[in-house]
C-alpha cells in the first residue's frame, strides 16, 4: 500500500535512499500536481479575468473552481470564499492590516469592535512568526495590545487561572489568532475554549491552519473560524500560493490591502473605487499555474484523507514508542492530540550537528528554531531537530531515524 503511494511521487525515484522527514516545511508533490502546473504553463498559458477570448475564460473558470474548493476544504460556512495570497504568511499580513484598520467597518459582525475599552489581540507563545510579527507591525501604532497564552515546557497551552477574565477586566479582545497545530511539536491544540470565548464576546476568531490543513481539516471546520490561513505547498501543492478563507460579506467590509490592477472598479485621478471581495484583495496577476496545481493538490488531499489519517496514527504510535526508548528528549508527548511531527534534543548535541549528521545518513530533518522563538523559550532550548512524517513515510523511515540518532550519539559519545 505504502509502495503504491510512493509511486505517485517522482521525488522518490529521483532521490533513491533518501528518507524525507521534513514535510512540515513542505510536502512532496504528487505527479497530478506537477501535471496540472505543466498543463497551465505548456498548454493554457494565458492570463485570467482580463481576456474576452475563450482560452482566457476557461483559465478563469479553472481558477474560480479552485477558489471554491480551497474554501470548502476548511469551511462549511455559508458565503465562505477564498482570497488567493502568496501563502499563510501573506494571508496574515493582509489580516493584520485589515482587522486593525480604522477603515474596516466590521462592528456589525464582531461586536467586540464597539467596546470603548482598549483593544487587544490574543495570540499564544506557540505561534509561528507568521502569526506574530504581522500583528506586532500594526498593533502599537493602531492602539492594540497583544496578549499571549503561555505554554508549558512540553508545548501545551498553559494559561493561568482566570486568564481570559483578567485580560477582559482591562481590555476588549477583538482578535484571537491561534495555530490549530504546532509546526514544532505536532500538538493539535484544543482551541474550543477560545472559539467559545470569541463567540460570546464578539471577537474575530482566526485559525493558522498551515499544518492542520493536512492533518486535521475536519477539526478546522468544526471550530467554524471567521478566517483560516493556509499555504498550498504544505498540502501537496506548489510554493507561492495560499489562501485566506473568510465570509464574503465580512471581507466586503474590510479595508483593502494592496492596490493595483485587477482589484478596482473605477480609477480617477483623485481616488479609486474597488471591486467586491475576493477580487478587491487580489491586486496584480495571480500565480495562475500554481493555482491550477493547488486544485489538483486539494483533490489529491481530499481523496487521500482517510489514508493520511490512518498513517498519521500508525506512525505516531510506532515513532512515539521508538523515540521514547532512544534516550533523547522529545517534546510534546504529553499532549492529548498530535500527529507525527517530532521535535527532539539529543542531550549535549546541538540541533544543527544532529541535522548535519543525519544528513550524512541520507535523512532529511530540519534543525533550528522553526520560526517559533517564543516557543523555544518555553521549551527551554535554543533550537531543536525536527522530524515530520506524512503518509508517504513508513515504519522503515522511523527505524532509519532511530539508527541515525544512534549514529549521532556514537559520534558525540553520548
Ligand atoms: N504557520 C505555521 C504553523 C507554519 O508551519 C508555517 C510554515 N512553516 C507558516 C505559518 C508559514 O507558512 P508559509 O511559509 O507557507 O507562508
Amino acid at each position: 500500500m505504502q509502495k503504491d503511494i510512493r509511486a505517485g511521487f517522482p521525488f522518490f525515484p529521483a532521490n533513491p535512499g533518501i528518507v524525507y522527514l521534513d514535510s512540515a516545511a513542505t510536502s512532496l508533490k504528487p505527479q497530478g500536481v506537477i501535471d496540472a502546473l505543466t498543463k497551465y504553463n505548456a498548454r493554457e498559458s494565458v492570463n485570467i479575468h482580463r481576456g474576452v477570448y475563450r482560452l482566457s475564460q476557461r483559465a478563469t473558470d479553472t481558477v474560480e473552481t479552485v477558489r471554491k474548493k480551497a474554501a470548502e476544504f476548511v469551511s462549511d460556512a455559508a458565503e465562505s470564499t477564498a482570497v488567493f495570497t502568496k501563502g499563510t504568511t501573506d494571508s496574515f499580513n493582509l489580516l493584520a492590516h485589515t482587522l486593525t484598520s480604522a477603515k474596516s467597518d466590521i462592528k456589525d459582525f464582531f461586536p467586540a469592535y464597539t467596546s470603548a475599552k482598549p483593544a487587544a489581540i490574543l495570540l499564544s507563545d506557540s505561534e509561528h512568526h507568521a502569526n506574530i510579527v504581522p500583528w506586532q507591525i500594526f498593533a502599537a501604532e493602531r492602539g492594540y495590545k497583544i496578549f499571549f497564552i503561555p505554554v508549558d515546557g512540553d508545548g501545551n497551552f498553559a494559561p493561568p487561572e482566570n486568564f481570559l477574565e483578567d485580560i477582559s477586566a482591562s481590555h476588549t479582545v477583538r482578535i484571537i489568532s491561534l495555530s490549530l497545530q504546532s509546526n514544532v511539536t505536532g500538538i493539535i491544540h484544543d482551541l474550543a475554549p477560545y472559539r467559545t470565548f470569541a463567540a460570546e464576546t464578539g471577537a474575530v476568531f482566526i485559525i493558522d491552519a498551515a499544518q492542520a490543513v493536512i492533518h486535521a481539516p475536519e477539526t478546522i471546520k468544526a471550530l467554524n473560524p471567521d478566517f483560516v490561513c493556509y499555504s498550498a505547498h504544505k498540502l501537496f501543492g506548489a510554493t507561492g500560493v495560499g489562501v485566506l478563507v473568510g465570509r464574503k460579506p465580512v471581507l466586503d467590509n474590510c479595508d483593502v490591502y494592496q492596490g493595483g490592477g485587477g482589484m478596482i472598479a473605477l480609477v480617477e485621478r483623485e481616488k479609486s473605487t474597488y471591486l467586491e471581495a475576493p477580487a478587491k484583495f487580489e491586486a496584480g496577476t495571480q500565480a495562475v499555474g500554481e493555482i491550477y496545481a493547488f486544485g489538483a493538490a486539494l483533490d489529491f488531499a481530499g481523496e487521500n484523507q482517510s489514508a493520511i489519517h490512518s498513517t498519521d496514527n500508525d506512525l505516531r504510535h510506532y515513532a512515539d514508542e521508538r523515540l521514547q526508548a532512544a534516550g533523547i528528549r522529545v517534546f510534546g508527548l504529553s499532549a492529548k492530540s498530535r500527529s507525527p511531527i517530532y521535535s527532539f534534543e539529543i542531550p549535549g548535541v546541538h540541533a544543527h550537528d544532529t541535522g548535519t549528521l543525519l544528513d550524512e545518513q541520507d535523512i532529511c530533518v530540519r534543525a533550528g528554531h522553526h520560526c517559533c522563538q517564543l516557543l523555544m523559550r518555553s521549551l527551554g532550548v535554543p533550537a531543536t531537530a525536527r522530524a515530520s512524517f506524512l503518509f508517504y513515510n513508513t515504519r522503515d523511515d522511523v527505524d532509519r531515524l532511530i539508527d541515525g540518532i544512534g549514529y549521532v550519539k556514537k559520534i558525540f559519545r553520548k
